[in-house]
Order: structure tokens, then C-alpha cells, then sequence
């Protein structure tokens, strides 16, 4: 059997019709760039999340810039964030002149560890940018009493988490800002880049809007200097088609994720994902703790599952951040689990056998 990673085809096949419809609608209608479908989208998605302001862009990343760039973060700011996740986050941050400053995570939720913040906070702090980790929310309660008291922005970076949920409000709707990646494998995925902005505050989604788009909210008439990172019509198109369906999806998701932590309960190699209490777990990657990692990875691939590493090094330790002179100890629980992380696959369209498949292979590999 073979077993892939995510299945964007299969996806595709059973949404077939009205994908079509819709590509085809676009550029009958010329829509490309702007109007209406774009329009659409960022309605139908703020009205989801219950927040006034949605902005389209071209990606997750600049989503991430432009939010922070227009919250006047910049030169000589520091920008609080975790060690666990993609780089985009603190690529960002670097991006607006601002340095990243990295807090280990936490032992059984792998985002940010809140107890760990308020020692990395010095006069030039700004901000915070909590990352809801393989979808999994972070503890944001915590995250917004500190941003609170030390009067910090927070930034969250939803790009692995749409409509995951902590103490029953949607993660995206507790900072001033949040940011979303419709990359094609992110649980709502376009068919290319594409990413948005949600916040409630008129003044910041204005800001963002003509920053995102040359400065102008009119075209010709540059109120100051921007970039261009639009989300185009073809990609707003096909992710309102897609929508509707992500609460199923991220159910599914769910469903899958429950019966590989009942079927591996008893493998005592591995540790299977930890749900935060009073959460929405929307499972974009199912990361498991587990003994000879490399061994059991090898072992799986070799069987045509195809599995995958969430993070194989923890961002303080690129060769990007070498300036920061950061040591393992810096970040223990970061250090300990980077050889011991192991992602297997997750997707709505995964099959019960598949499950079991997978399951099996494991519980082989250990048994010799
Ligand atoms: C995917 C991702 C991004 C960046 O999104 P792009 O659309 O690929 O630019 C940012 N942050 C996290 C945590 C991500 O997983």
C-alpha cells in the first residue's frame, strides 16, 4: 500500500464540479487580479471568524510582515515568538527591521511556553507571536494577561490552525491580528500561494489593505509606499468553493487523529499528541514523540508511508539565526525532542485501512 503525505488529487476529484465551475467563472469574468471573487472571499471568511476586517494577500508570510509592519513594528524592536515552527514567523520579523526573540515550548503542546515569555521581555519588546502549532492552539489566556501587562501587541499565526478553537472561541480572534496561509497542504489550501489577515480594528485593516496593494486603496493615488501581495481571483475563487467544506474536513481530521491515539495507546516507544484541555484540535500535522526516529522513519517509507519531519531544526538553530549564538540549553525542550519528532500522514480522505496500515508498520518496527 502506498500512503501520501496529504492527497490534494483525491480532494480535488470529490469537489470536481464546482472547482471547474468556479476557474472557469473567473476567467470568463476576467477577475484576476481584485473584484469580485476576491470580494467574496474575504466576506465569506471574516463572517466565519465573526471579525469585521478580512484582507486577502499573496501568502502567509507577507501576511505575517504586512500585519506587523503595519502595527509600526520595525528597527530596533524585539518580537517574541516561539522555536517551533516554520520559518515564515520569524522571517517576518526580521523583515520589518525587528529581531526575533525565541521562548522554548511547551513539553506536551509544543507551542509557545507562556512561562517562559515575561523573562525575554526588555524595553524594546513590541510584540508577541504565538504559532498554533500542527493545529493546535496555543495558550492564548495566558498569552493576551502578558501582552496585557507589558502592553504588547500579539500577533497569531493561524497558518496551520483555521478554525481551531481554545476555551470556545476561534484561535485568530484573540490578538489585535491574525494571520492565515492558504498554501495547497494547509488544511483550507488554495491551488498556488495565497493568505489573509483578520482583525477588528478599522484603522490597522485600512493600513494593510493599501499596504498590501502599493500604498492605494484607489489606483494611482499612492498614499505612501507599499508592496504587492494580492490574493488573485482564481485562488479567492477556489477557496470559496472550499470553505464550506472545512468544518467537515477538520472533523475528519479529528477522526483520524483519535484512532491512531487509540491504536498506538499501548506502543510504549512513541508519545501520541497531547490535546490541550478546552480545545479544537484541527490536526493539520499529527506529530508523535518517538524512539529511533530515524530508524522508524526509514522503516516507514521503505513501506510507502510517506511521513515527515515538523521541524527537523528548531529555528533557533538555522544557520540564519547563527548570529543569535543560541545553545541547545538555551531552548532544552526544543533540543530534546528534535530527533524524537515524527509526522504521519493526516488528511480527510485517509481511509480506516490506511489507518491501520500505518499502525501496523509501526507496531512491526518495534516489535523487532
Ligand atoms: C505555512 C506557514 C506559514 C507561511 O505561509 P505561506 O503561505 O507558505 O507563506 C507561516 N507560518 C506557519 C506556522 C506556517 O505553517
Amino acid at each position: 500500500m502506498r500512503i501520501q503525505f496529504v492527497d490534494l488529487l483525491s480532494q480535488y476529484q470529490s469537489i470536481k464540479e464546482e472547482i471547474d465551475n468556479i476557474i472557469s467563472n473567473v476567467i470568463n469574468d476576467t477577475a484576476f487580479i481584485k473584484g469580485k471573487y476576491v470580494e467574496n472571499f474575504e466576506h465569506s471568511y471574516k463572517e466565519k471568524y465573526g471579525v469585521d476586517h478580512c484582507i486577502g494577500v499573496a501568502n502567509g508570510t507577507d501576511a505575517i510582515y504586512i500585519a506587523l509592519k503595519m502595527m509600526g513594528i520595525g528597527f530596533g524592536d524585539e518580537v517574541i515568538t516561539t522555536t517551533s515552527s516554520w520559518i515564515s514567523t520569524s522571517e517576518a520579523i526580521t523583515q520589518t527591521g525587528a529581531t526575533p526573540v525565541f521562548v522554548d515550548i511547551e513539553p506536551d503542546y509544543y507551542t509557545i511556553n507562556p512561562e517562559l515569555i515575561e523573562e525575554k521581555i526588555t524595553e524594546n519588546t513590541r510584540g508577541i507571536i504565538p504559532v498554533h502549532l500542527y493545529g493546535q492552539p496555543a495558550d492564548m489566556q495566558r498569552i493576551m494577561n502578558i501582552s496585557k501587562k507589558h502592553d504588547l501587541v500579539v500577533l497569531e499565526d493561524c497558518a496551520q490552525a483555521h478554525f481551531a478553537e481554545i476555551t470556545g472561541k476561534k484561535v485568530g480572534t484573540f490578538g489585535q491580528v491574525s494571520t492565515f496561509s492558504f498554501f495547497p497542504g494547509k488544511n483550507l489550501g488554495a491551488y498556488g500561494d495565497a493568505g489573509a489577515i483578520l482583525t477588528d480594528n478599522p484603522k490597522l485593516a485600512k493600513k494593510i489593505r493599501m499596504f498590501a496593494n502599493h500604498g492605494a486603496l484607489q489606483k494611482h493615488f499612492h498614499v505612501f509606499e507599499g508592496i504587492n501581495s494580492r490574493l488573485d481571483g482564481l485562488q479567492a475563487g477556489i477557496l470559496s468553493v472550499k470553505l464550506p467544506y472545512i468544518h467537515s474536513w477538520n472533523s475528519k481530521r479529528l477522526e483520524i487523529a483519535m484512532k491512531y491515539t487509540e491504536l498506538l495507546a499501548k506502543v510504549d516507544e512513541l508519545i501520541t499528541p497531547i490535546i490541550r484541555p478546552e480545545s479544537v484540535h484541527v490536526f493539520h500535522v499529527y506529530a508523535i514523540r518517538c524512539k529511533n526516529r530515524d530508524g522508524l522513519r526509514e522503516y516507514l517509507l521503505k513501506n510507502g508511508i510517506s511521513v515527515a519531519i515538523h521541524y527537523p531544526i528548531p529555528l533557533p538553530f538555522m544557520e540564519a539565526y547563527k548570529y543569535l549564538n543560541h545553545r541547545d540549553d538555551d531552548f532544552p525542550v526544543v533540543s530534546e525532542y528534535r530527533d524524537k519528532m515524527l509526522s504521519l500522514p493526516v488528511y480527510p480522505e485517509m481511509q480506516e485501512d490506511m489507518i491501520h496500515y500505518v499502525v501496523d508498520k509501526i507496531k512491526k518496527y518495534y516489535s523487532h
